[in-house]
């Protein structure tokens, strides 16, 4: 990863943005800007410096890991300690406007964080420029999420022959998570989702102990963490006989879906993208079963920038990473939902977990 390209971009962009310095806390940024992957840490970044902030615990792998950036051990909490190492940094009387992640860090940091700056210095919410980085993906990151969707798309071929009547959801999701731990992932992208029968009505119905049965939908949706990338995925199969309704409505969901993803490209408002499967649901009558966006981005976080969702005018760039995930629910009966992630490429979209989503009944 270009560490020291992200570095820098962002430190031309604090002054267009009246900042002097902005201290990232937030553990995906770190991830992101200077390859570290504990549990507590903060950058500094100002436009000719960068110094990563941690502690004791994590001095081996701060080294290890960190990288564009000098590394300090504080022995004491972490916000106060690295406000009075840039106390004793400030010379002069002005005061310089140092940004907080303000979508991350809570209140009560924030303030304990002002109170240590003891007046030295201006505090204010930064806008959230490492995630406007983030939203355009560079080759190697691309190269992460394909091989971690890849490995994703595999699990659930794996899990398939074991989806059938009487066996538990969360037999379902542990096959799924203990293949993906073997595989060599950090772990789930987010709570495996494996929702039998009426659960599979709810969205985001996560796997219990209840047995899948006859006569319903089964819909699995999971994804991995790989090397820091995330991927995020949806099957749902038939268990049981058919029924004709239960093909229509999945034949709906598939062509919203299809109509989405043809409707992806470099220019394009993801409001747009949404309409465009909202409106194949439409003409069945079945928009108002279909009660969630369309999609969201995804990265080092499962649901980043950005979201893809009815009037919304973000526009599409190449780079981007987005699902399309269009569903319908009938409340008591089953669900259906059928989700991939798509690249956005100059000329429209790369599905990244390609493979045949055809109605499947087992
Ligand atoms: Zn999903
Ligand atoms: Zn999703």
């Amino acid at each position: 990863m270009d560490f020291l390209t992200r570095q820098r971009r962002l430190q031309a962009a604090l002054s267009g943005n009246r900042l002097d310095a902005l201290l990232v806390t937030h553990l995906p940024n770190l991830q992101y800007l200077c390859g570290f992957t504990g549990s507590a840490g903060a950058l500094w970044i100002t436009p000719d410096s960068c110094v990563f902030f941690s502690d004791s615990r994590y001095t081996e792998q701060a080294s290890e890991e960190v990288q564009g950036a000098r590394v300090v051990i504080q022995r004491k909490a972490l916000l106060p300690s690295i406000a009075g190492w840039v106390v004793r940094k400030q010379r002069g009387a002005k005061r310089p406007v140092i940004g907080l992640e303000g979508e991350h860090i809570s209140w009560a940091a924030s303030q304990r964080f002002a109170k240590a700056l003891a007046g030295k210095y201006k505090l204010r919410a930064a806008p959230p420029l490492v995630e406007q980085a983030r939203l355009i993906k560079d080759k190697d990151e691309i190269e992460a999420i394909r091989r971690s969707v890849e490995l994703g798309a595999s699990l659930f071929d794996d899990a398939l022959p074991h989806l059938r009547p009487g066996v538990s959801e969360v037999e379902v999701a542990s096959i799924l998570e203990s293949g993906a731990r073997r595989a060599g992932a950090e772990g789930m992208s987010f709570e495996t989702i494996v929702a039998s029968g009426a659960r599979s009505a709810l969205p985001h119905g996560r796997a219990t102990e209840a047995c899948i049965a006859s006569g319903g939908f089964v819909v699995c949706d999971f994804g991995v963490i790989l090397h820091g990338y995330c991927s995020d995925r949806t099957r749902t199969v038939w268990v049981g006989p058919v029924t004709a309704e239960a093909r229509q409505v999945y034949q709906a969901v598939l062509e919203a879906q299809a109509a989405a993803m043809a409707e992806v490209g470099p220019g394009v408002s993801v409001g747009a993208v949404d309409r465009a499967a909202r409106n194949v649901l439409k003409k069945q009558g079945l928009d108002k079963h279909f009660t969630h966006s369309t999609g969201h981005g995804v990265g080092l976080e499962v649901h980043e920038a950005p979201r893809v969702a009815a009037g919304l005018k973000d526009r599409l760039e190449p780079g981007m990473v987005i699902t399309i995930e269009p569903g319908v629910y009938l409340t008591g009966q089953w669900g259906v939902r059928i989700e991939d992630m798509v690249l956005v490429t100059e000329k429209g979209c790369e599905v990244l977990s390609p493979g045949i989503k055809d109605f499947t009944a087992i």
